[in-house]
């Protein structure tokens, strides 16, 4: 099932994506909904991020053909356990908005991800129980500022500056988290494409590593992390995400 989230004639709604077809929800997939009887064309509405979440955690280094390939990073070893950080939530962004690159920014790239939605509030969930606790998966850019992730004590602004988490365009609850294809593209051409069979720690260990000592709630959203080689991005571009089964995320570029 896919789910949009979306303004229509003024309102906010979620709603079940059928083709080019969006049923309206009264409620919605974390707290409970009834289905009624309206529908409106995808082409009609303002999407808007699948997910408003209260935080957002991003896993580092979980591609080998990512490691080492940022050369301001240096040379990374493959991480035994799963290791995340934090973005902010005002870094989201909806699909078609523009990120925004800061005045003072230097280096910034795309990271396409598959961003996991929980659906339960959960902690200490092993990792047999962990699909349990999700609602679906959604497409994400994990932007970066390469300058400010190598030089800062703390990736607060490389990786949480306004308009650095693009996410959606919908989430769909029945892909298989560990066998399908990524791929974000630069003004179309495509730049890192990777199945994510290859992630090296995988969704649900990731969320038994985390809920070990975070609650994770309901809107939560884990960006899983990216492969191969992001490139740098400038004003005038445009940046798309797509996952097979889940659809495009396509963001425009400024300067501040
Ligand atoms: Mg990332």
């Amino acid at each position: 099932m896919k789910y949009a989230r979306y303004i229509f004639q003024n309102n906010i709604y979620y709603g079940i994506v059928t083709g080019n077809e969006i049923s309206e929800l009264n409620g919605d997939p974390f707290e409970g909904y009834t289905l009624t009887s309206k529908t409106v064309a995808v082409s009609e509405v303002k999407l808007l991020s699948p997910t408003l979440p209260n935080k957002i955690l991003a896993i580092g280094l979980n591609y080998r053909s990512h490691l080492g390939k940022v050369s301001e990073l240096g040379h990374r070893d493959e991480p035994s356990v799963p290791e995340p950080f934090l973005k902010a939530p005002t870094s989201v962004i909806n699909p078609g908005e523009s990120i925004v690159l800061p005045k003072n920014s230097t280096k910034v790239q795309e990271e396409g991800e598959m961003v996991v939605v929980i659906k339960e509030q959960c902690k200490n969930v092993s990792r047999h129980e962990a699909k349990d606790y999700i609602l679906g998966y959604t497409c994400g850019n994990d932007v970066s500022d390469r300058n400010w992730q190598a030089n800062d004590l703390q990736w607060w602004r490389a990786k949480s500056s306004d308009t650095f988490a693009p996410m959606g365009p919908f989430i769909e609850t029945d892909i298989d988290s560990g066998n399908v294809m990524l791929r974000a593209r630069v003004n179309g051409e495509v730049i890192q494409e990777s199945s994510t069979s290859y992630l090296i720690h995988d969704v649900s260990s990731i969320i038994e590593h985390i809920s070990s000592v975070i609650t994770l709630e309901p809107g939560d959203a884990i960006f899983t992390g990216t492969p191969g080689s992001p490139v740098d991005i400038h004003a005038g571009d445009t940046v798309e995400v797509e996952i097979d089964g889940i659809g495009v995320l396509s963001n425009p570029v400024v300067s501040e």
